[in-house]
């Protein structure tokens, strides 16, 4: 603290990341990270993007990053002006709290989910309400149909890798005809079905995505938003009252690049999920209990041992997973799915600690 910071400041309770570990060669299931590289494409477009000598730097960015607006759009059978970018999801999501969630009724979002929505909350001194998961860690619909000044879910939910049907989170959009429904979809494509289809039928939902997962672009920060066109605008305003330029160059060919190889994209996926399956086959054979999960990573509690001293014996090996000292999922570990080597790894640590 010091009388210089302003009162904002003095009242913030940052979002802590996950570890980045400087070790050569850690075992890193800790950040929801793809374990797979990028499309050999994407490594291309920068190359071609940087030109000789690194010339184009020169020159500001597009910053409507309009081209990559473009290749998503068509990717997604919508047009660009219902497609917004920012520089990773946190910042489109930080701009959709900003533009579309401060209203006069606190914003609903579940008790157990991605830590910055109640961090954004604080900084844009909006309201909230934290609507309890069942006890499968599930989210009832129903608790939400309530009056609010806005509804934010992540399906599949964050750290519990629960998704929800389409069905139910339409039935949620359709009956909310009175605020936004943002559905933050940064696990999708590991088994989770998409809202974006519903987009041109609802002009309250707004679905955010992200290249850092599924498509292993987690270093270049491209995140993105799907809505009718009067949403985007309103994140457009604010984005261009904040920063004019939140991708640069490399990041907007990247991303393109990235959309254009789908066949990489797709196989990259259909790898992490069976390495999903089989990792939670191995966590169960262990005595783990493993929480469904439709995402890159598995939230697992083990009935006899302490997950916290169990993260903690792992990072002794190197190996790192999540700890979330939260109420109700403080005996949990979220692990992320690495490569079947290191699923390996980290089975083998674990099963020298509880087998
Ligand atoms: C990882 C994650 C994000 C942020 O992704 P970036 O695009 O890398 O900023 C957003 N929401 C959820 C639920 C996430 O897990």
């Amino acid at each position: 603290m010091s009388r210089y910071w302003s009162d904002i400041v003095q009242h913030l309770t940052p979002y802590v990341p996950g570890e980045q570990p400087t070790l050569a060669r850690p075992v890193k299931l800790n950040t929801n990270e793809n374990p797979y590289p990028p499309s050999p494409r994407v490594v291309e477009a920068i190359r071609r993007e940087l030109g000789d000598h690194g010339d184009t730097l020169r020159r500001y960015p597009d910053p409507t990053a309009r081209k990559l607006r473009e290749t998503v759009a068509a990717h997604h059978g919508i047009s660009a002006d219902q497609v917004f970018v920012g520089n990773g999801s946190d910042e489109v999501l930080a701009h959709v709290f900003q533009a579309l969630l401060k209203h006069d009724k606190p914003i609903l979002f579940p008790d157990i989910t991605y830590g910055f929505y109640p961090t954004y909350a604080r900084l844009y001194d909006i309201a909230y309400q934290t609507v309890p998961l069942d006890e499968w860690f599930a989210i009832r619909i129903d608790d939400y149909l309530v009056p609010n000044g806005g509804v934010l879910l992540a399906n599949p939910n964050a750290p519990t890798g629960r998704a929800l049907p389409l069905e139910e989170i339409e039935r949620l959009v359709a009956r909310s005809p009175e605020s936004v429904v943002v559905v933050d979809e940064a696990y999708v494509d590991f088994g989770g079905q998409s809202t974006v289809s519903l987009i041109a039928k609802y002009p309250n939902l707004l679905v955010v995505q992200t290249v850092s997962k599924a498509r292993s672009l987690a270093g270049m920060r491209v995140g993105l938003a799907f809505g009718d066109a009067t949403l985007i605008d309103a994140l457009n305003r604010v984005k261009d009252s904040f920063n004019s330029y939140p991708l640069d160059r490399l990041a907007q060919a990247a991303a393109r690049a990235a959309y254009e190889d789908d066949a990489w994209f797709r196989a990259s996926c259909a790898k992490v999920i069976a390495s999903r399956e089989r990792l939670s086959a191995g966590l169960g054979e262990l005595g783990f209990v493993v929480v469904p999960s439709a995402a890159n990573f598995i939230f697992a509690s083990h009935p006899a041992r302490d997950a916290g001293q169990l993260a903690a014996r792992l990072r002794e090996k190197e190996i790192f997973v999540r700890h979330f000292k939260l109420p109700r999922i403080d005996s949990y570990l979220r692990i992320t799915i690495g490569t079947d080597a290191e699923c390996d790894a980290l089975l083998g640590a674990l099963r020298a600690y509880v087998g």
